[in-house]
């Protein structure tokens, strides 16, 4: 099962979901604090650990964060049934994160954003720069401004370099060890009982001075973290609206808060510190983005059954208490697609379109919609004329395929894909659906390579080799295909040694 590891953030209860939560938290904290303490652990309890490499010495190298950042990804990616693989979810909290990431001078390195399926106010940040942000933070969020300042926080845990800081030149570990000792954390980052009790089970010795070091960490995130949203123009004022609702959130579920912390209350103190911070910031007032409302509007609409996601946006556009009549129209339009009442659904779409116009998010539930009416080409047709206005954003190039393979047009859809490839080289999404279509189409060296391609970057070094191997064999390519076939696979086992030696074998 895991997968993760830096940390996060506030959890806190799941609003309008009674189920969830415990208190006010940071998963950050949590990760420091089980590391900490298995690297004090005896040496003897330590043997069954895989011995380390180069981390030994000094603090992980950057390479060494960004391995452990993507073993954890990998792990999430193709583990983690809460993963969210929503490419429009995923483009916005990128474009978010990006406006965050641009004006923090450490941000030098690729930033990636996703999305996780958890109804818990939560976003955690793995070492190496992947930032997991919860379903339930964008629902809970009263302003962009309050997500960003999330998010803004787990940057600076990660351009602060807080995890390797942590390990410092006492880490015995090696870089798998670490990131499986992530993904378990954060495993359990919607119910912390589950990451105590492991913590407890390892050693109950020194836990008082290892809080202290984790709290100097979360109050450099938060300094950080603020100036990052000052500069990014976003309110700084959220951030304390944001914590302040948390807290008082918190202290409903206390009960069910860790002990320790319970005992040692992290967030009142925090939120003075930001409070003064604050103070002397001008008021300045930040629009939430059209994206923002439609994001969480699809959010909420695909939760609990069609029915209950249809009273919500009934509700709201009836007594017109709506955050954003955008939002609301996106949400009861795709609400009513899920109840299958399409041309009530189409009605909906139509009043959006009055609104915002012709946004790409807007077209592409349209295209949605007709694709559940049965009207494929209707779909396909939609995209297409949409990808036409917003030719960069990659939501509609993927619909378009899929729509092009759902007809079978499979040469179409491998012609669009020759091109996209060229101009998106790093695109896992692109050569799984190119995959897609050799396989149809019965190529199946050209279905192999695309897949190694589409393993390879999404880090998944071995199972890529595997499938160069299977198109090796596949017999129906022509002599220059298996050229290029023998060349990757080369490539690939010289990153694949390369790897072994960084990850501390020995
Ligand atoms: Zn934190």
């Amino acid at each position: 099962m895991p997968v993760d590891l830096l940390a996060g953030h506030v959890g806190g209860p799941s609003v309008g979901n009674h189920a969830a939560v415990a208190g006010i938290i940071c998963l950050m904290r949590l990760v420091l604090l089980a590391l900490s303490l298995l690297l004090a652990l005896p040496r003897a309890l330590g043997q069954n650990l895989p011995d380390l490499g180069d981390v030994s010495g000094g603090v992980l190298s950057p390479q060494m964060e960004r391995s452990i950042g993507e073993a954890a990804m990998r792990d999430i990616r193709f583990r983690d049934p809460s993963y969210l693989d929503d490419p429009e979810l995923t483009a916005y909290i990128n474009s978010l994160g990006r406006r965050l990431t641009a004006v923090n001078p450490d941000a030098r390195l690729d930033f990636e954003f996703f999305m996780v399926r958890d109804s818990t106010i939560n976003a955690f940040a793995m070492p190496g720069g992947f930032v997991g942000v919860h379903t339930g933070l964008l629902v809970a969020a009263q302003a962009e401004s309050e997500v960003a300042s999330v998010l803004a926080h787990e940057v600076a845990h990660v351009t602060q370099h807080h995890i390797a800081r942590m390990l410092g030149n006492q880490a015995q570990m090696s870089v798998p060890t670490i990131a499986a000792l992530v993904v378990a954390i954060l495993a359990a980052r919607s119910n912390p009982q589950v990451a105590t009790g492991a913590i407890t089970a390892i050693t109950a010795g020194n836990i008082q001075s290892q809080l202290n070091y984790g709290r100097d960490f979360e109050r450099e995130a938060d300094r950080v973290g603020f100036q990052t949203l000052e500069r990014s123009g976003f309110d700084v004022h959220a951030m304390v609206t944001f914590f302040d609702r948390l807290q008082k959130f918190g202290r409903l579920y206390e009960n069910n808060a860790p002990a320790y912390l319970r005992t040692h209350p992290i967030t009142s103190e925090r939120i003075a510190d930001i409070q003064n911070r604050v103070r002397d910031a001008p008021y300045r007032q930040t629009p939430d983005s059209l994206e923002f409302q439609l994001a969480r509007a699809k959010i909420r609409a695909d939760q609990g059954s069609p029915r209950d996601a249809l009273t919500v946006f009934e509700d709201q556009i009836s007594a017109h208490r709506f955050a954003s009549e955008a939002g609301a129209l996106y949400g009861l339009a795709t609400a009513r697609a899920r109840a299958g009442e399409f041309n009530r659904a189409e009605a909906a779409v139509a009043d959006l379109r009055r609104l915002v116009g012709l946004h790409p998010m807007v077209e592409l539930l349209a295209a949605r919609i007709r694709a559940g009416a049965g009207d494929m080409k209707g779909a396909r047709d939609l995209v297409a004329a949409a990808a036409t206005l917003h030719p960069n954003y990659r939501p509609l190039r993927y619909a378009q395929i899929d729509y092009l393979q759902k007809l079978g047009q499979h040469t179409e859809a491998i012609g669009m894909l020759g091109e996209l490839v060229k101009n998106y080289p790093h695109d896992a999404r692109l050569y799984e659906l190119q995959a897609k279509s050799y396989a149809a189409t019965g190529r199946r060296l050209l279905q192999h390579q695309a897949l190694a391609e589409s393993y390879f970057l999404q880090g998944a070094l071995v199972a890529a080799i595997d499938q160069l191997q299977l198109a090796q064999k596949s017999g129906d390519g022509d002599f220059f295909q298996l050229s290029s076939v023998e060349a990757r696979l080369r490539q690939l086992r010289v990153l694949q040694l390369e790897e072994k030696k960084r990850e501390g074998g020995r």
